[in-house]
């Protein structure tokens, strides 16, 4: 049966892929997005569905703007994908990202539990919250340690869906997502910088690709899959909290690598640490390692253990690393050569 499905965050990488899916099951899509001067929806455009959805003005900051969304709307499920989402930038706006990222979540449960409190709510929760890691590979039992703002403000949000869910009986669940790309990814986040550098440098461009910590380490799947993920965990009986991930980890250093082989180039890194550089075969230096690019405390190795989402939801990813380099290298030329 056809429903009523409000996306909050619409316009960014998660919301685009999940308002695809909804859509394709035949379902209505409100999206909350915030106001801006100008509507910035390249992703639903790349998509072909920027005519299919329902744009409203949404602010997580703002109480009686979510309580009339969901009023006006009526829908059967939410999800809470908005956020401060890059981890870098909670450093410098940390209080701004815990209010948006953390608080946001608890204005939108509470006008759910005012509003109707049968509507089905998922949380973008993240393995950011893991920080530290405590265990190796993180489960849904792994205790937490965040290590940035962002990570901190996701933790409350996590622990207040869950509170709600047993304090109100609501169906609340949160998905602890790990890192997720796409040819939709923001340009600021690691692999699409890469990806995106690569293809200008690789056509020509004489940039250097600057980057941060190239050791570090993270469980990479395809935002495409963890949209699937999103749905069957609203699709539950009982609302609860799942892992989605691949379950193998990756350096940056790795990925860059990859990267550069899709397109052609074969690097081969010089040095250590901040100043190591990395050379295409002809000598030619294509990535460069910057100070600036750290972090003031850094997440260092993720890698998840999904088996909960695998037998509860019948949940698994279908892209492996080289396919999603595949696919992120394929767009960036796609659009270049547009
Ligand atoms: P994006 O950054 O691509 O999208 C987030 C969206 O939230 C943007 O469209 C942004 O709007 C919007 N937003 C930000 N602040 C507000 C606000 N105050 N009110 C309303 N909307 C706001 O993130 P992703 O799609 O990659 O991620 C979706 C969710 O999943 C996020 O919550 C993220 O933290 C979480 N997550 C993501 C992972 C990943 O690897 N992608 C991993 C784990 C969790 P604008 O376009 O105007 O900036
Ligand atoms: P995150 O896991 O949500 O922080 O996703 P990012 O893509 O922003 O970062 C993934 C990892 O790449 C982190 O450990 C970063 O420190 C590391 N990294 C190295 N260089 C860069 C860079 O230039 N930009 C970003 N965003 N991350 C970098």
């Amino acid at each position: 049966m056809p429903e009523t499905i409000f996306i909050t965050g619409i316009l960014g990488q998660d919301g685009a892929y999940l308002a695809e899916l909804a859509l394709k099951k035949g379902h209505r899509v409100v999206g909350g997005a915030r106001r801006s001067s100008t509507m910035n929806d390249w992703r639903l455009r790349e998509l072909g569905i920027h005519r299919d959805v329902e744009i409203v003005d949404f602010e997580l900051l703002e109480e009686s703007n979510i309580r009339q969304n969901i009023e006006k709307a009526a829908p059967s499920r939410i999800f809470n994908l908005a956020a401060q989402s890059f981890v870098g930038v909670s450093f410098q706006q940390p209080i701004f990202t815990s209010n948006v990222d953390g608080l946001g979540v608890l204005r939108v449960l509470e006008a759910i539990r005012q509003v109707n409190d049968g509507i089905r709510f998922y949380q973008a929760s993240t393995s950011e919250m893991y920080g530290l890691v405590q265990q190796i590979p993180q489960t849904e039992l792994t205790p937490l340690y965040p290590r940035s703002p962002y990570g901190v403000a996701k933790v409350f949000g996590h622990y207040i869906t869950r509170n709600y869910r047993e304090a109100y009986n609501m169906h609340a669940s949160s998905g602890i997502l790990f890192n997720h790309e796409s040819p939709l990814r923001g340009e600021e986040f690691v692999t699409r910088k890469i990806t995106s550098t690569l293809a200008r440098i690789a056509a020509g461009s004489d940039e250097i690709l600057y980057l941060g910590n190239l050791d570090a380490q993270r469980d990479w799947g395809h935002a495409r899959d963890y949209v699937e993920g999103m749905w069957l965990i609203t699709d539950a009986a009982e609302a609860d909290d799942y892992v989605l991930a691949t379950g193998r980890t990756t350096t940056v250093r790795e990925f860059l690598t990859q990267a550069a082989r899709e397109l052609d180039l074969s690097l081969s890194f010089e040095g250590e640490g901040v100043g190591e550089i990395a050379r295409d075969a002809t000598g030619k230096i294509i990535a460069e390692v910057r100070s600036s690019f750290f972090r003031p405390s850094e997440v260092d190795i993720l890698v998840g253990d999904s088996t909960k989402a695998r037998k509860k939801l019948g949940w698994k990813p279908t892209y492996d690393l080289k396919m999603l380099i595949a696919d992120m290298v394929a767009a960036e030329v796609r659009r270049r050569d547009a």
